[in-house]
């Protein structure tokens, strides 16, 4: 089983029901044994500021599949939700990374992980440290919570749902 820290986003269309959608086709094609999930937080967009802002949360899973397949399996997931590729860093319906894998560290330009934006990225770090604050990120070997006290991002990260609320309208859909 590999210990999975998955970041998502979406800043446009009907973004709650994007990040749910997401959610929901993970748990059943990832066949995750665990999931846990942040809550939902919202921010000022990232590099192409000219744009909607954000929802974005943090998934941990312990899944069988590979790192590799479990790309694979988000980039099915984008695609499936109707993801255009566009400009970068610009508008998208979802964005699934991988954040982090547990005794893993890969560089290649098809897959980095850690994911190399983490630590200049208050967007990850707030919901990942509510999940995950002791983690060690790999290469930079400092925990979630560190990496939060210590970022030089100030951009605006503000709690839009609690994950109570969220696994709640999670169990109504899928029930
Ligand atoms: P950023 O990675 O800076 O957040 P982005 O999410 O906008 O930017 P995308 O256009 O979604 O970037 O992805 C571009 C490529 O990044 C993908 O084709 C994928 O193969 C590659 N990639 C490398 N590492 C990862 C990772 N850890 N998680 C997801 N995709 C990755
Ligand atoms: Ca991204
Ligand atoms: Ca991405």
């Amino acid at each position: 089983m590999f210990r999975t820290f998955i970041g998502i986003g979406s800043n446009s269309g009907d973004r709650l029901a994007a990040i749910q959608s997401a959610i929901t086709m993970l748990s059943k094609t990832a066949r995750p044994d665990r999931v846990v999930i942040s809550s939902i937080y919202e921010t000022e967009p990232f590099g192409y500021r000219n744009q909607a802002y954000f929802l974005n949360g943090v998934i941990e899973i312990a899944t069988p599949l590979n790192p590799l397949e479990t790309l694979r399996c988000l980039q099915r997931i984008e695609r499936e939700l109707g993801r255009k590729r566009g400009i970068k860093w610009g508008p998208r319906t979802i964005d699934l990374d991988i954040l982090a894998i547990e005794g893993f560290e890969c560089e290649k330009k098809e897959l980095t992980v850690p994911h190399p934006g983490l630590a200049e990225r208050r967007f990850v770090l707030v919901p990942f440290d509510e999940i995950a604050p002791c983690f060690v990120i790999a290469r930079l070997n400092k925990t979630v919570r560190q990496l939060l006290n210590q970022t030089t991002d100030e951009s605006q990260v503000n709690l839009y749902i609690t994950s109570g609320a969220l696994m709640k309208k999670l169990k109504e859909v899928t029930q």
